[in-house]
């Protein structure tokens, strides 16, 4: 039995109104997760650095072939533990186009998160935009990898040892995907991954922190749980980013199932572009340069004027009809607070970041979404 087939197919075909979301969470190998659950009850140990996580983080770092993987409570706090750990000041260049936990990890840490804007190819960070923004209070990148689509790691890794910045990139959307014949995980300072549930590869909540780099790698550790190195030994400040071992339980029986995942996740891409390449103002991410992804979005860019129609017309015959597409960082991180009202940010023009803001469309794809889901969304999308 292949567990990313839709359980219950016979009912859905019924019903062929139901809810379509976007973020589904994959699921993984039940029987396993169940079996690794009753060994912890039996272990009693819940959380600190169990021998789940530990699994776990062996696991991780053997699939993305990297030195250091620290397992964490989620995203955030591991952004804001990479942002203490390089002992960051002053400013960090991010890109306004990404989730609000980019900036705010930065903010949350004394920073200033000042906002670059995107490739409109790849809607990644622009590094010539990132070169405007550099000043003497730099201290930082942070790249995001949108979409699962690989910032350009090179221009930034170039701009960063010519003005001796840390890179941290935001992998939150990037687990499984490759890039220069490596997987993500490898590139900048550290990579910091979401295993939150509507990801690729998720622990119900959690994160992980990829780095190559030795020292770094010791700090996080220490920082991780509150600056313990032993029984009664602090020797750094730290706080509690802890990943339970349930979660990591989650992520043990899901790690063997990416590549099906990954698999399902493109054929159901390659389904939405046959239905919808063609219509007029409506346009696809180009994926030519990129080696490997996990294919867990479909993101499609109205043209307002040559469709006709605005993409949020669009939106509300979706949900209309049941479909819970979803626009993605819209209004741009630039335009919520509190980095709206910063003086700074009150004439700020970001003009790629605006106009994905306005075209994306985020289209439910995943585990629950079948052959025929797809049709249906095309199909009112294509109705105007
Ligand atoms: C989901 C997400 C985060 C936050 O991840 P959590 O694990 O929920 O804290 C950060 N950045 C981006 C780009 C995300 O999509």
């Amino acid at each position: 039995m292949s567990t990313i087939q839709p359980s219950s197919r016979s009912d859905r075909q019924l019903d062929r109104q139901r809810m379509l979301h976007v973020g589904a969470p994959n699921v993984g190998d039940r029987k396993r997760f169940n079996q690794l659950v009753d060994e912890i009850f039996e272990r009693r140990w819940f959380t600190n650095n169990g021998c789940v996580v530990q699994e776990l983080e062996s696991q991780l770092k053997d699939y993305l072939g990297v030195k250091h993987c620290i397992a964490v409570c989620n995203a955030t706090v591991g952004l804001q533990l990479a942002c203490h750990a390089l002992d960051l000041s002053g400013q960090v260049i991010v890109p306004s186009f990404t989730f609000a936990a980019t900036p705010h990890a930065a903010q949350w840490e004394g920073l200033t998160p000042i906002f670059a804007d995107i490739d409109p190819k790849t809607h990644s960070i622009s590094p010539e935009s990132i070169s405007e923004k550099i000043t003497a209070e730099t201290s930082a990148i942070m790249g995001v990898h949108v979409w699962g689509i690989p910032c350009d790691t090179e221009a930034i890794a170039q701009i960063a040892s010519d003005h001796k910045l840390a890179v941290i990139y935001d992998a939150a959307h990037a687990f499984g995907s490759c890039h220069q014949g490596k997987m993500i995980g490898n590139f900048g300072n550290c990579e910091v991954f979401s295993f939150h549930a509507t990801k690729f590869f998720n622990t119900f909540e959690g994160g992980a922190i990829a780095t190559n780099d030795d020292e770094l790698a010791e700090r996080l550790q220490l920082m991780r749980n509150f600056g313990f190195a032993g029984m009664d030994e602090v020797i750094h400040l730290g706080t509690n980013a802890k990943m339970p071992e349930i979660c990591a339980a989650m992520g043990l029986s899901l790690l063997p199932m990416l590549d099906e995942i990954q698999s399902a996740n493109r054929y159901k891409h390659s389904l939405y572009q046959a239905h919808l390449e063609t219509v007029d103002g409506i346009r696809f991410l180009t994926y030519d340069h990129v080696e490997k992804t996990n294919w867990q979005y479909v993101v499609i860019e109205i043209d307002a004027q040559r469709r006709g129609e605005t993409r949020d017309q669009v939106m509300q015959r979706l949900h209309e009809n049941n479909v819970r597409a979803r626009r993605y960082f819209f209004p741009g991180c630039h335009r919520m607070e509190p980095y709206r009202s910063q003086p700074f940010n009150q004439d700020l023009v970001l003009p790629h970041t605006e106009t994905a803001c306005q075209q994306v469309i985020c289209l439910p794809t995943g585990s629950d979404i079948d052959e025929q889901d797809i049709e249906r969304v095309c199909n009112i999308i294509r109705q105007y």
